[in-house]
């Protein structure tokens, strides 16, 4: 390897160096980045570590970009905080959020991916980034390539909420919005990065952007005191966070940065898209593409690139894949922000749904520590929540009806 990482074929493990490319020719399976570990123990420790600024340039040697190069946006190391009173509704003892709600700068954790990919089409000369998006990808690409000063070209199912439309085309990024759905949007984008000279995100540039994802996986361990989680419960669309996660907790115990020991990984889906979920409940190795149907537009992937990976993730961790109606999504989204303050977006509502199932299964032991990922900001998809909470009637400026209007709660909290 001449330099610190490059591109290797998950299956046959041809190497391939570094290009805008995702497949490998030898037999057609995905790329994935691999870095030269024994060089990277030399020289990354606890303390170092620490040392740097808060964010995901603190790894930047277990990321694939160039010592050269110079990272701008202080991206992640969103908190990782303790969930007391949800814990109780689960009769956990030790939970913890993860919460990418307050990822910098678009509010979910694709802001994490898109730094990588931004840093290849740097690397590779692409004057315009482009990608095909269930809504938070297109946000983040959107704001980052304004930020790099790239043209943006995004590619989303025409029917996406209109939060997420709005936080992409404020950037000035050209917005295409696509008769169908998320599979179909990905299709033609594979089609376009045939055709045009721009970097795709999440075609060409796939297997260098999913490794932004792995620094969720090396904060949780930092910040748990460089330990790892006995569990994880993860939001799947295309399957890749989830497997990315698991390959941050491995390199961390290759590089004696933390203890190894066995993380349970669990995968979390909306009922009305959940080809990962059925077929880990079905003890399918591979995935049957479902035709999307879900309020959580942001997983709604049928047929998920990642899917083999992400199954077998969760099987080999000794985890489980579990998914959620969309009634329970939303209740979900309100239970987290009831108990804990947080607005987290409908994936989160599938994540805290899903986990909620999963205590009650007992897959999931109390005693345990266990750390579900809230991975964007409820602010996006407030459509979710229209219908459901009621909006009170105006009163007239006076105490006597304000009065009158609160009699059931007084009651309750007289003064
Ligand atoms: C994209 C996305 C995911 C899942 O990502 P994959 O890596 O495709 O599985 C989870 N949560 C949110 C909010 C997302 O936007
Ligand atoms: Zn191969």
């Amino acid at each position: 390897m001449t330099e610190r990482y490059e591109l290797q074929c998950r299956e046959c493990r041809t190497s391939v160096g570094n290009r805008p490319s995702s497949v490998c020719e030898e037999c057609f399976s995905p790329l994935e980045v691999t870095y030269d570990y024994d060089d990277i123990r030399t020289c990354l420790t606890r303390e170092a570590i620490a040392q740097r600024a808060p964010g995901i340039w603190r790894y930047r040697e277990l990321l694939p970009v160039a010592d050269e190069y110079e990272a701008t946006l202080p991206i992640g190391f969103t908190p990782l905080v303790p969930a007391p009173q949800l814990a109780r509704h689960f009769r956990s003892r030790r939970l913890f959020l993860k919460n990418d709600c307050f990822c910098f700068p678009t509010l979910s954790f694709k802001d994490r991916v898109v730094a990588m990919a931004m840093a290849q089409a740097r690397r590779f000369g692409f004057e315009v980034v482009g990608c095909a998006s269930t809504g938070n990808l297109a946000n983040a690409v959107a704001a980052q390539a304004a930020r790099a000063g790239l043209r943006a070209c995004v590619l989303i199912p025409a029917d996406l909420e209109s939060a997420k439309v709005i936080n992409t085309q404020v950037y000035g990024a050209r917005l295409v919005r696509v008769a169908g759905n998320y599979d179909q949007v990905n299709r033609l984008c594979s089609q376009i990065a045939d055709a045009y000279h721009w970097g795709f995100v999440n075609v060409n540039l796939r297997a260098y952007y999913a490794e932004g994802s792995k620094t969720v996986g090396y904060e949780i361990a930092e910040q748990l005191g460089w330990r790892l989680p006995d569990n994880v419960v993860v939001p799947m669309a295309g399957g890749s966070l989830i497997t990315k996660i698991k390959k941050a907790f491995d390199e961390l115990v290759k590089l004696g940065l933390v203890e190894p020991k066995p993380v349970k990984i669990f995968g979390a889906q909306a009922t009305g898209c959940s080809p990962i979920s059925t077929a880990v409940k079905g003890g399918q190795t591979d995935i049957a593409p479902q035709k999307p149907s879900t309020v959580a537009r942001s997983l709604a992937i049928g047929n998920p690139a990642d899917g083999h990976y992400a199954i077998k993730a969760i099987t080999g961790s000794g985890g489980w894949a579990e998914d959620v109606s969309d009634k329970e999504v939303v209740d979900a989204m309100q239970l987290l922000a009831a108990t804990e303050g947080v607005f987290a977006e409908t994936a989160g509502g599938v994540t805290v749904g899903v986990a909620r199932k999963l205590f009650a299964q007992g897959r999931i032991s109390p005693e345990e520590t266990t750390v579900l990922c809230i991975t964007g900001n409820g602010l996006k998809t407030v459509e979710a929540l229209q219908g459901r909470l009621e909006l009170p009637e105006p009163i007239p400026a006076k105490l006597a009806a304000f009065q009158e209007h609160i009699a059931d709660e007084a009651e309750a909290v007289a003064v």
